[in-house]
């Protein structure tokens, strides 16, 4: 049975919160139906945060919860959610779900690779990962409802998993990753018997699905914490063996400042709602391999261009066996990292050339953080900056002043 606490206990500031969600809420119950506001956006609003998105957990099954709305799609197949689309905001609709039970269908290590079936309020409750990601806010009440003690917890800031945490842990590794982001990026404590498993337990995430683990690597690289998520990964004894691309990250002293440049500026546009584009990002974090290899190939006598290609594809490839970076992003990467060599012509018809390729200020973002850790000439970067911003009718002269 839940705890119910009331506006003046929980202090939520109804301006934080979606309208949409609202709407949702209410729509819903003048059918009759339970619906609250669910998960990170409660843990969020108690914490007097602005939600970057908003859940909705309710007893209507998804038929149900589609035919109230004029623009609502029914996703995904194992896990059905409900899109409830209002302009540009999204709002998820799930229905309330039972426990991973004995009977569901695991994988050899216990992994749970089903779990669809609807259940009641208390037991959604239970299937979530954190006493503090658990609690469920109804707007027209304005009543927090509280089944695992989260209020507490999230008044000591204390990450706790739910359950027994190794058990939780099998069922879904990718829980150890959440446990280190939302620990570095809410500022919180990780429970000690939370935390104690993920050491030993690191070797499930080999299990997980590339492209599962990608999402979460992503949302890690755009917490507005990244640089204390890979240190917090780090301590956790998450990366050995299991996470390639944070291997390579955190392995070598050469990328190693580039990368925490990279990610402290990201971490600083995230924390002024800046865009940051992940290709960039990527690109960043995988340069000093690239870097590595095309060197060895010219050592070898290979032609320049061919060989930085040629390191390229087979940085990507060792990267795709375990972390699927999709091509969309690889585009971008394999664009900004073939721009690099080509900064180095300036004359010509060649800067003007660069001028109108679409990663070409990606680029010189790039080349620019480099030459802040000495990886590339000031003086370039500095060029191609002005050259860049110059009036089209000037840029000419600039190219003729290098001579
Ligand atoms: P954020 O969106 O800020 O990353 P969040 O808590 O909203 O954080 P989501 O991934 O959006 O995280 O998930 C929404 C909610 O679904 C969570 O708050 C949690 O209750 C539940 N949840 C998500 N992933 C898991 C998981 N792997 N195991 C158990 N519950 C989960
Ligand atoms: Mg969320």
């Amino acid at each position: 049975k839940p705890e119910i606490w009331g506006q003046k206990d929980h202090r939520i500031n109804r301006h934080l919160v979606s309208h949409n969600a609202i709407r949702v809420c209410e729509t819903l119950q003048d059918k009759g139906f339970k619906a609250f506001v669910v998960g990170g956006a409660v843990r969020d609003l108690l914490l007097g945060m602005r939600p970057k998105d908003f859940d909705v957990a309710t007893d209507a099954s998804p038929e149900q919860v589609q035919r109230l709305f004029r623009r609502a799609r029914i996703i995904g197949r194992r896990f059905q959610i409900v899109h409830v689309m209002f302009g540009p905001e999204t709002i998820e609709v799930s229905t309330f779900r039972a426990l991973a039970s004995a009977s569901s269908e695991t994988d050899e290590h216990g992994r749970v690779l089903r779990d669809n079936e609807f259940g009641k309020q208390d037991e959604d409750a239970t299937r979530r990962d954190f006493t503090v990601n658990a609690m469920y806010y109804d707007p027209r009440t304005e009543t927090v409802w509280d089944y695992h003690h989260g209020m507490k917890d999230l008044r000591a800031k204390t990450l706790r998993m739910i359950g027994e945490p190794s058990q939780r842990y099998r069922e879904d590794p990718v829980r150890m990753l959440r446990s280190v982001r939302f620990a570095a990026k809410l500022n919180f404590t990780v429970e000690p018997s939370t935390y104690a498993p993920i050491s030993s337990l690191s070797d499930l995430l080999t299990n997980v699905p590339a492209a599962r683990l990608f999402d979460e690597m992503l949302k890690l690289l755009t917490s507005g914490s990244a640089l204390a998520c890979l240190k917090g990964l780090r301590n956790a004894g998450l990366h050995g063996g299991v996470f390639p691309l944070l291997d390579a990250i955190l392995s070598d002293e050469r990328g190693e400042k580039f990368v925490e440049e990279a990610l402290s500026r990201t971490d600083a546009r995230i924390k002024e709602g800046k865009p940051i584009s992940p290709g960039f990002l990527f690109a960043c974090l995988l340069w000093h391999l690239v870097l590595e290899n095309w060197e060895r190939r010219l050592a070898k006598g290979e032609v320049k261009f061919p060989a930085l290609y040629a390191a390229m594809d087979e940085v990507l490839a060792e990267q795709a066996e375990r972390t699927a970076i999709p091509r969309r992003l690889t585009g971008d990467m394999r664009e900004i990292w073939s721009f690099q060599p080509r900064f180095e012509k300036r004359t010509g018809k060649a800067p003007f050339r660069m001028l109108e390729q679409q990663k070409f200020r990606a680029a010189l973002d790039f080349l620019e953080l480099r030459a802040l850790v000495g990886d590339a000439e000031l003086e370039l970067a500095e060029w191609w900056r002005r050259f860049s911003d110059l009036e089209p009718q000037n840029r000419q002269q600039l190219i003729d002043s290098l001579r």
